[in-house]
């Protein structure tokens, strides 16, 4: 099978978050059949969801993988595992939240995979990293990234520079 391009929305908010985030782009790359292309900055943002929570790290990761979606996605579930990951409450904290984002220019509506996820127009912490590593990306169904940028507020979101 040919390799195609996906794209992983990384997020965490607990237990030293740059680290899990950074680990986990190396977990992405040791995937079977898959490899790292790049990685976005990575951004602070605040909280969604229950308040009083701790910041959130996010980041965007291109990879290139001969798996098939719901092989990709459980091995993703894998490594979110690996990480402890506790699900306490919906949106509640967690040590490693890995999303498929975008698998080629593939829709996929199944009962545990909606690709390309459904939240990606929504959340700037989704957005904007993936428009620094992707600026011209046509996600399907969506509008043009450049559309998307635009009815997207960056408040709340902060790039990381020197941690
Ligand atoms: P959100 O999806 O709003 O970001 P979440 O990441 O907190 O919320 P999870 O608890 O991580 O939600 O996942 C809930 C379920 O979502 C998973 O069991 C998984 O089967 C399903 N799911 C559907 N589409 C996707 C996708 N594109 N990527 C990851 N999980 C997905
Ligand atoms: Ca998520
Ligand atoms: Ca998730």
């Amino acid at each position: 099978m040919q390799s195609i391009t996906a794209y992983i929305g990384l997020g965490s908010n607990l237990d030293d978050p740059i680290k899990q985030v950074r680990t986990a782009f190396e977990e992405l790359d040791s995937i079977e059949l898959t490899c790292l292309i790049k990685h976005s900055s990575l951004y602070r943002s605040d909280p969604v969801g229950p308040s009083g929570q701790p910041d959130y790290i996010n980041a965007v990761a291109q990879i290139k993988t001969q798996l098939e979606p719901i092989p990709l996605l459980r091995a993703l579930q894998a490594i979110e595992h690996d990480h402890r990951r506790v699900r306490l409450e919906r949106w509640g904290p967690r040590t490693l939240d890995l999303d498929l984002l975008v698998y080629a220019d593939q829709k996929i509506n199944e009962p545990d995979l909606i690709v390309p996820h459904i939240m990606i127009a929504e959340r700037p912490f989704v957005l904007y990293p993936l428009a620094e590593i992707t600026p011209d990306i046509k996600i399907p169904g969506l509008a043009p990234m450049s559309e998307l940028l635009e009815q997207s507020s960056k408040q709340g979101l902060s790039k990381i520079f020197n941690e």
